[in-house]
């Protein structure tokens, strides 16, 4: 591959190669002015994969405008800081090592990359079948379209929960299976999230590298926190219908009464319910009440937001879909849906610390049940 194509997919094994070529140590990358593009560039790459609000929406948007564009470097120089901002970021993602977002930053690698590998293998099936001896998959072109041994196959397919991929449901001859180009891109796009994300965090950064990196560091720790508190990241424990804001409120009542939802609310209930904690299946029942209640397309549907960890709409959102019903004082205190319940839930924790610590006072026990005091701190 040439260095510029490296610097679309710095992942690959050509690409450790390319900088160990160009002789770069790590602290020449974190500290070094030469390479001031490059950090700035990996700061990008981290910050743009976690701290943009992420809805399907927003995603589509991402879609669209990759099929147009593809990254283009005007000089060596930017070939390498292109090159070199991958290794940055991923040192920065090591030293925050926090679970979510490594998984979050490695599925948006992964996904950028296979934009790019669709626009490019729209013109260039070998370019296609190259990239996948990356990844130990020998593939070869079948009628326009990408054949691979079936265990190839399996090793990327298995994570995918659509009944398309069950082996069962493809064709084998021979050992092989013949599948369309945008299927092995998807397939190309799974192995890419699979690598970057077990190789993360890189173990023993050593201390002066961690250093040099401190101050990104810590703006990182404070946005991502800044971020779990309004778009609702915070570990929520177990699900508590009780404490849900009224918009999901309102949008669950309206299934229970076979009103159909439209499909920005439909999808902000999903991804509210799953990011909440409600295990997929879960979810699909909630919809198991309408007469043409089809389990199948819903749980296509459950499944795609659960897969790719599409964030819940902010408030500022859901007023723009008019999806905001019912605000009452707590909206005016939170900037999202999952902030509301989380507040809640902070809320309600604390309360029965104070209990466990003070001793319930007994005639507020006797007089608040938990539905009024929950209503009361709806109202704080
Ligand atoms: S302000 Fe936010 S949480 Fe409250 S009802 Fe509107 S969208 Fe839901």
């Amino acid at each position: 591959m040439s260095p510029e194509e490296l610097a679309l997919f710095p992942f690959l094994a050509e690409a450790s190669e390319y900088i160990s070529s160009q002789e770069v140590t790590l602290e020449d990358l974190v500290t070094g002015r030469a390479f001031r593009i490059a950090r700035s560039r990996g700061d990008e790459r981290v910050m743009n994969s976690f701290f943009k609000e992420k809805t399907q929406e927003s995603d589509e948007e991402t879609d669209d405008r990759n099929e147009e564009e593809i990254p283009t470097f005007g000089s060596e120089g930017e070939v390498l800081s292109e090159i070199l901002s991958y290794p940055y970021a991923r040192i920065l993602v090591s030293c925050l090592n926090e679970p979510a977002f490594t998984r979050r930053y490695a599925l948006t690698e992964a996904k950028k990359a296979s934009f790019i590998l669709k626009r490019i293998s729209n013109t260039d099936i070998d370019f296609l079948l190259d990239f996948g001896k990356d990844f130990g998959i020998e593939a070869s072109e079948n009628n326009g379209q990408v054949q691979i041994y079936f265990s190839d196959y399996i090793r990327y397919s298995l994570s995918m929960k659509d009944i398309s991929w069950k082996l069962v449901n493809r064709h084998i001859d021979h050992g092989y299976i013949t599948i369309r180009r945008d299927e092995f891109i998807r397939l190309m796009q799974e192995a890419i999230r699979k690598r970057i994300e077990s190789s993360l965090p890189i173990p023993e950064i050593p201390d002066n590298i961690r250093e040099a990196c401190a101050a990104q560091v810590e703006e990182l720790k404070a946005k991502y926190e800044e971020q779990r508190q309004n778009l609702g990241d915070a570990d929520l424990g177990e699900v508590d219908f009780t404490m849900f804001p009224p918009c999901i409120n309102k949008a669950l009542a309206n299934v229970r009464e076979g009103v159909n939802l439209a499909h920005s609310m439909r999808f902000a209930m999903v991804s509210f319910l799953l990011n909440a904690g409600l295990p997929v299946d879960e979810v699909v029942n909630v919809f198991n009440i309408s007469p043409d209640f089809s389990e199948e397309k819903t749980r296509y549907q459950v499944e795609h937001i659960a897969n790719n960890q599409y964030k819940t709409p902010s408030c500022a959102t859901m007023q723009t879909y008019g999806n905001c019903f019912g605000k009452d004082n707590m909206c005016s205190k939170i900037r999202h849906p999952l902030g509301y319940y989380s507040a809640l839930k902070f809320l309600a924790a604390k309360r029965r610390e104070e209990e466990e610590k003070y001793g319930k006072d007994e005639e507020a026990g006797k007089a608040e049940t938990k539905t009024e005091s929950i209503e009361a701190e709806k109202s704080i």
